[in-house]
């Protein structure tokens, strides 16, 4: 299924910032250093209000695509993806707390224009809670009208043993910053305004490490291989997150754990297409089947399923089978529906007694009716001499 609804308004990121969608992170971090220094307010005095929607037009695309959960994401379902809810535990992209590759690069130039919403205080001496992971998971139809127990492996961030999420090499302790006086937040004049920003020496931690852990290069954190169990849920849906608990990464300072978000993706199914809990097929019988009535077995979920076909069915005819589709996960009834869709099968490869018999019923039926009639593809043929 071909996904990708755009909002008509909002450029594409990847044309934002000027690069390929294979470009690197090298390479975007370039691009998108490019842009700030040409839209930087500073830069453009006249025409300050365009330039500053083009600079946080870049920062937004950078914020993004430099995150690799958020790129998968926005590569799949575009701007749409980026805002999607997912699940029924109200979960945005939002809860993402990107404790932004954007300031660490360039907080101290451009901390300023970071101003307001977008400034975050890390304070290093209180605790703080580790961010959300995102993680897909992929499964068949068979799984999800099943559920089960699943596995998945992934990367995630965890305090450093050697420091203890200190980021300061053992012995040593972090200092108080100079600039900021340990405040994280300085003072700027922009225009009629005193505008409090993240200090730029110490990106608004209002400490500095003069020591740096030799084991996470004072980044307090090192990437681990984690495998978590989890439940699927019967009847789970294209797109359905699970929230486990306290499996994403680890918080710092006695700081809880962020959670694991698992988002579900179902497989396309080769014969049963599913529109919420309810389930379609379709399902071929012979002509005579049709005209005399007949009893069919189909596949379902849960099982073979015999129902009858009266006689005169007529082509595309569909039928219920009440509560042998998907596990349902809203309302009342416990399974959906199945619905078998006939396709009545004209024969083709018939002997000369057949077409006799065909011949006949359709004289007796008042047809007039010459066996052997050309079609207008015989007629073609002819005319090509194949
Ligand atoms: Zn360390
Ligand atoms: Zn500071």
């Amino acid at each position: 299924m071909a996904r990708r609804p755009e909002s008509s308004s909002k450029r594409d990121y990847y044309e934002v910032l000027g690069v390929d969608k294979s470009a690197s992170a090298e390479e975007l971090k370039k691009a998108y250093r490019k842009q700030a220094i040409k839209y930087h307010p500073d830069k453009n005095p006249t025409g300050q209000e365009e330039a500053a929607e083009k600079f946080k037009e870049a920062s937004e695309a950078y914020e993004v695509l430099s995150d690799a959960q958020k790129r998968a994401i926005y590569d799949q379902y575009g701007h749409e993806g980026m805002r999607s809810q997912f699940g029924s535990g109200g979960f945005s992209w939002q809860d993402f707390h990107h404790q932004g590759d954007v300031e660490d690069i360039f907080g101290d130039i451009f901390g300023a224009f970071f101003g307001g919403g977008r400034q975050q205080r890390r304070s290093r001496t209180g605790p703080q809670r580790g961010r959300d992971i995102a993680v897909r998971f992929g499964m068949t139809l068979e799984e999800a009208f099943a559920g089960k127990e699943a596995e998945i492996t992934f990367e995630r961030l965890e305090a450093c043993q050697k420091c203890k999420g200190s980021g300061c090499k053992p012995g040593t302790s972090p200092q108080t910053c100079q600039q900021c006086n340990g405040r994280g937040a300085i003072r700027q004049a922009r225009g009629f305004f005193a505008v409090e920003t993240a200090c730029p020496v110490c990106s608004g931690t209002g400490q500095m490490i003069a020591n740096p852990c030799d084991e996470c290069s004072g980044q307090s954190m090192l990437s681990q291989k984690a495998v978590v169990n989890f439940t699927i849920p019967s009847g789970v849906d294209n797109g359905m997150t699970l929230r486990v608990r306290e499996e994403g990464e680890s918080g710092l300072r006695g700081g809880e754990r962020g959670d694991l978000l698992v988002r579900f993706d179902v497989e396309e199914h080769a014969m049963f297409k599913r529109e919420g809990a309810d389930v379609y097929i379709e399902e071929g019988i012979s002509f005579p089947m049709a005209a005399l009535g007949a009893e069919v077995e189909v596949d379902t979920l849960h099982g073979k399923e015999t129902f009858t076909v009266p006689a005169g069915t007529q082509n595309h005819k569909m039928f219920r089978l009440k509560g042998k589709g998907m596990p349902s996960t809203t309302g009342s009834r416990a399974f959906g529906d199945q619905y078998v869709r006939i396709l009545v099968e004209t024969p083709t490869k018939l002997n000369a007694r057949q077409k006799e018999l065909l011949a006949e019923f359709a004289k007796e039926g008042g047809e007039n009716f010459k066996p052997g009639h050309r079609s207008f593809f015989d007629k073609l043929k002819d005319s090509l001499g194949v």
